[in-house]
């Protein structure tokens, strides 16, 4: 029988680790934790935990670690996380890991998958969504045979997330908050390092490599 798979995803915006959450999930039937999917979900439930989360959301703030806490171990002690689980999003700082670590939760493995932060403004800045159909585009790897204009005639424009500007933020925020996961988890031994790679195939054999080997 395989060993269980207790995996936490690092990666900065852009650098596709959601992609990996959902093949490795595939491949391992073992569900994949995003902080942010479980956070809507807690919303929608209704319940108290779900309203204490929306009156955060509601006035625009961070939901504070003692809650996302909460709602991360309610969501691990369900049943289809018995056999493993990858979380997507979560730790985010050192003090969420070692919160993590005084619940008890046990963690076989941690990945880093790893883009450069000049490649990830590349690939996220030159993204293009059509508002009318909800095509995508990239100016540089898959662009529109209208140039600037979707396929179905309306203007292409760029989401506010992939702002250059705001992409440069997030990205010191990943590197001054999250990157200081990788010695708090080296030290205990889990981490690997996946080099994120131009083809998605690539990257995919790397990280199954690092988990298997
Ligand atoms: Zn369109």
């Amino acid at each position: 029988m395989a060993r269980k798979i207790n995996l936490i995803l690092l990666g900065a915006p852009g650098a596709g680790k959601g992609t990996q959450a959902e093949i490795i999930s595939e491949k391992y039937s073992i569900p994949a934790i995003s902080t942010g999917a479980i956070i809507r979900a807690a919303i929608a439930s209704g319940s108290e935990m779900g309203k204490k989360v929306k009156e955060y959301t509601d006035r625009g703030d961070l939901v504070p670690d003692e809650v996302v806490i909460e709602i991360i171990k309610e969501r691990l002690s369900k049943e289809d996380c018995k056999g493993g689980f990858i979380l997507d999003g979560f730790p985010r700082t050192v003090p969420q890991a070692e919160a993590l670590e005084r619940l008890g939760v046990e963690i076989t493995d941690v990945i880093s998958i790893e883009v450069s932060d000049e490649d990830i403004m590349d690939r996220m800045s030159g993204r293009r969504v059509c508002r009318a159909c909800g095509a995508t585009f990239h100016v540089k790897y898959k662009p529109s045979p209208n140039g600037e204009t979707c396929r179905c005639g309306e203007p292409l424009t760029r989401r506010a997330d992939d702002d250059p500007e705001v992409v440069a933020s997030r990205l010191n925020v990943y590197h001054d908050q999250t990157e200081p996961l990788k010695k708090f988890y080296d030290e205990r031994g889990k981490l690997k390092i996946v080099i994120g790679q131009e083809k998605l195939e690539d990257t995919t054999r790397l990280t199954a490599e690092a988990l298997e080997g």
